[in-house]
């Protein structure tokens, strides 16, 4: 799984490097697919549910799971790019949003705030504790800015299969969940929009956006619950 993050590490610093104004995701999803030949990983985003690319690439209103192709990014939209390899059958799954150019001070805040908030939630990855203190903590720091968090798409244990059972909130759900063991692996991803927390699914079947227009940020790491605390696998 080290192997995996590192992969997918090197996947988003390849579209960080080309996303810029008039640039196609097409291109992007391009960039990802090379580094994947060449490192002789697997996509598990291509073919997931018939989801053509190796990369979501999500723009301003869009929260999640944009399909790459013909948009043309422009100066002042916001990014999201999530993305996943498989190496040796072992999963890795990341995201991270960025601005295209110069964006609003507001803009980049939003930005700033959702990774600071799964930063948040990663620290709470130690053993012994429960796992939706994951989610407490993600919701407080987005809240505390003023932002609001995404409740119908939610982090996941990973391994063997991109998507593992259990879920992980990006919010606190009620109950404490399981206790965290040294060896689990979860991916952690808030999203977090500037306005309120509602989406709706677009007519493609995939493309989720913000029910109110409002610019949305996405970031994800994984990591592995250890004996001496978090470790973050898709680091660079
Ligand atoms: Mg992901
Ligand atoms: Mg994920």
């Amino acid at each position: 799984m080290r192997r995996a993050g590192k992969v997918v590490a090197e996947m988003h610093a390849a579209t960080r490097e080309i996303a810029k104004p008039g640039v196609l995701t097409a291109e992007l999803d391009a960039a990802a697919r090379e580094v994947l030949r060449r490192r002789g990983a697997k996509s598990n985003f291509l073919n997931y549910r018939g989801f053509p690319g190796v990369i979501c690439a999500s723009p301003n209103d869009m929260v999640v799971h944009g399909i790459p192709g013909e948009y043309v990014l422009r100066e002042g939209d916001i990014l999201s790019i999530d993305c996943g390899a498989i190496v040796e059958g072992y999963h890795g799954d990341a995201a991270f949003t960025m601005a295209i150019g110069a964006v609003p001070a507001s803009t980049s805040r939003l930005l700033e705030v959702t990774e600071k908030s799964l930063w948040a939630g990663i620290a709470e990855l130690r053993p012994g504790n429960r796992l939706h203190e994951v989610g407490r903590a993600v919701q407080n720091v987005a809240e505390a800015a003023g932002f609001s968090v995404i409740r119908e798409y939610v982090g996941h244990a990973i391994g063997t299969a991109m998507h593992e059972e259990p879920q992980v909130p990006n919010y606190w759900p009620g109950t404490a969940g399981p206790v965290l063991k040294s060896g689990m692996v979860f991916a952690v991803e808030p999203m977090v929009n500037a306005g309120a927390p509602g989406t709706r699914l677009l007519d493609d079947g995939w493309s989720v956006v913000t029910q109110d227009g409002s610019l949305s940020a996405h970031f994800e790491h994984t990591i592995a619950v250890t004996d001496d605390g978090p470790e973050v696998l898709t680091l660079p």
